[in-house]
């Protein structure tokens, strides 16, 4: 049953292709060829160390197929390997997971999510998703952000103003992602501007913002990683417990079915795409080697596990 309308279904794929920073959408689904995909708040705890960590789904954009969605593949293939990882193939789905950290100083958010803002109808359940784990927003008091993408920000925010969702939480951000999308607005690729302009309007003007440099502890048991490629200040996050790591990787890749798999596959929602490649390897050859735990931001729920070698790419396995 497709319950949705395709009215919603057009206004929620063209906002969400605003936050991606694409200036158009680009394709539709029909009714008839979309597939559902379960959209309902959820959670998963896993224990890290000492440290319990939670991925709180925020729902699931379901991304009508592009020609120009990955450099490296045709629509063809990515139906095929969505086909093979027993996913819907009549869209891309790209599922949104955030991650707290209950740490002895209060809760710790990685990334906000959509803010129901960004993603589609289907995406925007972070807060339901954070209430049935019984965290309030004012229990948060830090939270750190990989980068700048709607989807990972627009959370942050109110709907329908600038007003802040966590306004005691600090706020701790990439020095360099802050100062990339602070250019001047003629200075940032147009397609990118509608983003841009969100950031300059919300966490440029916001006190509570700390921005960090390279790597850095943030908050006891969480470090700064850069992993810059996806976007110039991209930075994923080393949790560490009692002898475990988890390496919350942000968006070192999307889907992993399609790129985990094909690591040399390029989503367009990259900036600067060969040092997105060179970085999804070089992070998940450092967790195969130092036996971290893996989390994606794109990978669902479960969303936490290992990578492993897989023939030219890599696999993950949930934990
Ligand atoms: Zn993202």
């Amino acid at each position: 049953m497709f319950e949705i309308s395709r009215r919603d279904l057009i206004v929620g794929a063209a906002g969400a292709y605003a936050a991606f920073g694409l200036d158009r959408p680009l394709a539709f689904i029909g009714a008839a060829q979309a597939q559902t995909t379960p959209a309902a708040p959820g959670f998963k705890s896993t224990k890290v160390g000492d440290l319990e960590v939670i991925s709180l789904y925020d729902g699931v954009w379901e991304k009508p197929h592009d020609e120009n969605f990955i450099k490296g593949a045709n629509v063809e293939q990515t139906k095929a390997e969505l086909k093979a990882a027993g996913l819907p193939d009549g869209f891309v789905p790209i599922p949104f997971t955030m991650v707290a950290v209950r740490s002895p100083s209060g809760v710790v958010l990685i990334d906000s999510g959509t803010g129901g803002q960004t993603g589609g109808p289907k995406a925007g359940l972070a807060m339901q998703s954070m209430q049935a784990v019984g965290i309030a927003p004012k229990d948060v008091k830090t939270i750190v952000i990989s980068h700048f993408h709607g989807d990972h920000i627009f959370g942050l925010k109110a709907k329908d103003s600038t007003a802040q969702v966590f306004p005691d939480a600090e706020i701790i951000v990439p020095a360099a992602e802050l100062k990339w999308w602070t250019q001047p607005i003629d200075s940032i690729p147009a397609p990118r501007r509608g983003n841009a302009q969100a950031v300059q309007n919300t966490l440029q003007t916001w006190k509570n913002v700390k921005p960090v440099d390279g790597e850095a502890d943030l908050a006891p048991g969480i470090r700064a990683i850069p992993a810059f490629g996806h976007t110039q200040g991209h930075t994923a996050h080393l949790v560490s417990s009692g002898g475990k790591q988890l390496l919350v990787s942000g968006d070192i890749t999307n889907i992993y079915s399609l790129f985990a798999k094909h690591p040399d596959w390029q989503a367009q929602f990259d900036h600067v795409p060969d040092l997105a490649v060179e970085t999804r390897k070089k992070m998940f050859e450092r967790a195969i080697a130092e036996k971290w735990m893996v989390a994606g931001y794109h990978w669902g729920l479960p969303n936490v596990g290992t990578i492993s070698k897989d023939g030219s790419g890599y696999a993950f396995t949930a934990a």
